[in-house]
């Protein structure tokens, strides 16, 4: 495949020493395109996205076997902060937006670890809310009030906010009503194709994911059962049947 950002070569990973979650995943993220990972509850999608931003550690796992590398460089033992350097960035299940801080206080967050000044800064804010024109209008806001789509686009704003070169988001749809859901995956797309941020999103959500996603890979307990290009997935009979509800 040609222009390979990040490549995931057969790793396993195992929680508390003993627990086996990844059983061997490989997958690839080619430069400026939008990957989605599918799969069920607990197939091992938020696993996979930790090990590729170094967020296991946290968690008391670790990646036993197999190599993560980011064009070309290994990166399977780089600290998280070292990946924000890289240019990737995970957005978290959840959210996690500070409840107290403001909207705007939130995005400025996500640009702590910029170094070439103010004025760079703001203009990476400016272009964030023209992106996301309903966090202008709640700016002043505290991230508390808003409501669940505004905070998911506050957390994908807030990624925005590092210049990154790679997004994670994690199961962006996840307690959002499908029209929110679609309108984050909009501006996921308008990213993408206007400033070629390239997305690896985990999803549950199989058949929003793959209107918007280029390729998928379909996770079932830590093994990648099946990978494409996202229409011919769309169109296969299995995928239909159990992950569209359409058999
Ligand atoms: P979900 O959509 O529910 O988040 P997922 O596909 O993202 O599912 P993971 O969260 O990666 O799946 O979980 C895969 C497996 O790993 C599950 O069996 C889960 O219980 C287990 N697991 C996840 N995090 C931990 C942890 N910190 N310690 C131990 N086991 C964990």
């Amino acid at each position: 495949m040609s222009n390979v950002l990040l490549n995931v070569n057969g790793i396993e990973v195992i929680y508390n020493h003993v627990i086996l979650v990844l059983k061997g995943v490989s997958m690839q993220v080619p430069e400026g395109r939008i990957v989605a990972l599918l799969g069920g509850n607990g197939a091992g999608k938020t696993t996979t996205l930790r090990a590729v931003s170094n967020l296991l550690a946290g968690e008391r796992g670790e990646v036993t076997k197999g190599s993560i590398e980011l064009r070309g460089e290994r990166i399977e033992r780089l600290s998280t902060s070292a990946m924000v350097d890289r240019g990737v960035i995970q957005v978290m299940e959840g959210r996690h937006c500070f409840a107290h801080l403001t909207i705007e206080e939130n995005l400025l967050t996500g640009a702590y670890t910029r170094k070439d000044g103010k004025a760079a800064v703001a203009e990476t804010l400016e272009k964030v809310y023209t992106y996301f024109p309903r966090l202008k209008t709640r700016r002043t806001s505290q991230a508390a009030y808003t409501s669940g789509g505004e905070q998911q686009m506050c957390a994908i704003g807030r990624a925005l906010m590092a210049n990154p070169k790679m997004v994670l988001l994690d199961e962006p749809s996840m307690g959002l009503a499908p029209q929110i859901v679609e309108e984050v995956f909009e501006i996921v797309r308008d990213l993408n194709q206007k400033e070629r941020t390239t997305f690896l999103l985990a999803e549950q959500n199989t058949s929003m994911a793959l209107r918007y996603a280029d390729y998928g890979y379909i996770l079932e307990n830590g093994r990648v059962v099946m990978d494409g290009e996202a229409r011919a997935l769309r169109d296969n009979e299995d995928v239909r049947e159990f992950y569209l509800g359409m058999g």
